[in-house]
């Protein structure tokens, strides 16, 4: 039976878009050397004129964090910057509706996962990191580790605002200020956080933010200004950057691409685990790095998952983001969409078998039918290569051990899943599988507290957790680290 459902689109009343958005630099809204526009990737409509930082806008927003830093945020107590988070987060929850409805205009995702997903867990990583501020001398790291000065952060647009928590929140809580450049076709959340930190008293030049394209991002993070470089984003520009940050003392933590497997075993209750493998890679339309991209199912189920499968994703909605009843939203860019498109014809050109939820696309926008590819070897581009839209590749597997070989047969390490009832299985598997989060049974589950990294070219370094502070703490010459 199949279920009609009435449009329940959520308002934008709640939005108040200006025509035009300067940088934030030293706590003020500043006008820059060129603009830009940011459209609605589900209506292609233009939302707002956006400034494009040049290198002399990065150098002036450098300059503001540096003395902000030295006068003022790297001096104060640990438990008064905690104050300024524990704000920001109440801030952000009281606004939450307002960054939910903006993030899904500018990025397309679904209202239901801004709303239930992005928005809360970005106010989870402020308070979180809140709690931290005064207690950074029992963190393992010694008694007084010391911030390390300027940090540079370059974020991707699959999930705007929660990487920028991800990356703003450890940072102020360690001390550091920050210079934070949001991607190109998302900036708009990024700009209504900066009236979120007026708005909290933040002092000016704690955090500055600097629009603009990877020109933008390329001088940031090549700034002589800098001390430490965060990075999400692609594999390619991570080992750019990489290259950019070689002998110049700044650190670096980078957080790349995956190609994740979802291992599916006989014993494993499939509806359970349709619902892990539709999570997987078809939530936020596959624009994840921890995406489980690769299906590994066991050969005797193969035929009763796909089946599941496809039943499951002949239900789900896609179209208006805005929809409170949307499961699949807008491609983030016409560029995205080429890129899926192009790796979607290699996939059948390869000879593997393509399957397309039946479900109508919007004219305008950028859309994707969530698809699975089965038929599909290791060899194949599709089996191999980061997609990040609603693709899955579908191999098989025999034996625990052929699982984790095929598992970890790709360049990438960011996550894996692992899906039975035996629990020495799951165990057995995570000890073996080179990710660097391992789910059993669930998917796509994050926690302030949990460290979230990768392994080979997935990157280095991670955020969240204990392990995250490290990223943005000197704790050279602490006696017990
Ligand atoms: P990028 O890696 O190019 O973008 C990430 C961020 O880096 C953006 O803010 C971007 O700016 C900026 N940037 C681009 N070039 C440079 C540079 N040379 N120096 C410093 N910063 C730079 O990702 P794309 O948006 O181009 O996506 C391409 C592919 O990358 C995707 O198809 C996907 O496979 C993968 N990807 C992976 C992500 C992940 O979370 N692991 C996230 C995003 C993409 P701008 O947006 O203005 O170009």
């Amino acid at each position: 039976m199949r279920f009609e459902y009435s449009p329940a689109p959520e308002s934008r009343a709640i939005v108040t878009l200006r025509d035009s958005y300067g940088l934030f630099i030293g706590g003020a809204f500043v006008p820059g050397s060129s603009v830009f526009k940011t459209i609605s990737p589900a209506s292609e409509e233009v939302l707002a004129e956006v400034t494009h930082a040049g290198p002399e806008d990065v150098d002036k927003a450098v300059a503001a964090a540096r003395q902000a830093y030295e006068r003022t945020w790297s001096v104060m107590p640990g438990r008064e910057r905690g104050k300024y988070l524990f704000r920001i987060a109440r801030l952000i929850q009281e606004r939450a509706r307002e960054l939910a409805v903006l993030e899904t205009m500018d990025n397309g995702k679904p209202i239901r996962e801004s709303r239930d997903v992005d928005v809360p867990l970005a106010a989870a990583h402020f308070f979180y990191h809140a709690g931290w501020a005064d207690k950074l001398g029992y963190a393992g790291f010694g008694p007084s580790p010391r911030p390390l000065g300027v940090v540079g952060q370059v974020i991707p647009w699959n999930f705007p605002l929660l990487m920028l928590a991800w990356k703003v929140a450890p940072a102020l809580a360690c001390g550091n200020t920050v210079v934070l450049k949001p991607a190109e076709t998302t900036p708009l959340t990024a700009l209504l956080f900066a009236e979120i930190c007026q708005q909290a008293d933040l002092p000016p030049g704690v955090v500055n933010i600097v629009t603009g394209d990877g020109a933008t991002g390329q001088a940031l993070v090549a700034h002589p200004g800098i001390d430490k470089v965060a990075f999400t984003g692609s594999t390619e520009v991570g080992k750019e950057i990489a290259r950019a940050c070689a002998v110049s003392g700044k650190r670096l933590t980078l957080e790349l691409g995956g190609k994740a497997a979802n291992v599916v075993f006989d014993d494993a209750p499939v509806d359970q685990a349709v619902e892990g493998i539709v999570n997987g890679i078809f939530f936020n339309q596959g624009h994840v790095c921890c995406a489980g991209s690769r299906l590994l199912v066991q050969e005797s189920v193969h035929d009763d998952v796909l089946a599941a499968l496809r039943r499951r994703m002949g239900t789900l909605r896609l179209g208006d983001p805005l929809d409170k009843n949307t499961d699949v939203g807008a491609i983030n860019s016409r560029a995205q969409l080429d890129k899926i498109t192009e790796l979607v014809s290699t996939g059948e050109a390869e000879g593997a078998a393509r399957w397309s939820a039946p479900c109508p696309l919007p004219d305008r926008g950028f859309w994707f039918a969530p698809t699975v590819f089965t038929e599909v070897s290791q060899a194949h581009r599709i089996a191999r290569e980061e997609i990040f839209g609603p693709v899955l590749s579908v191999l098989t597997f025999r034996t625990p051990a052929e699982a984790v070989e095929k598992a970890n047969n790709t360049p990438y390490g960011l996550s894996a899943g692992v899906w039975t009832e035996k629990g020495s299985l799951i165990l057995w598997m995570a000890s073996r599988l080179r990710a660097g989060v391992v789910w059993a049974n669930t998917f796509n589950r994050f926690d302030p507290s949990s460290p979230f990294g990768g392994y080979k070219e997935s990157g280095f370094g991670r955020e969240g957790g204990r392990h995250g502070l490290e990223a943005y703490l000197d704790v050279t010459g602490s006696a017990d680290v």
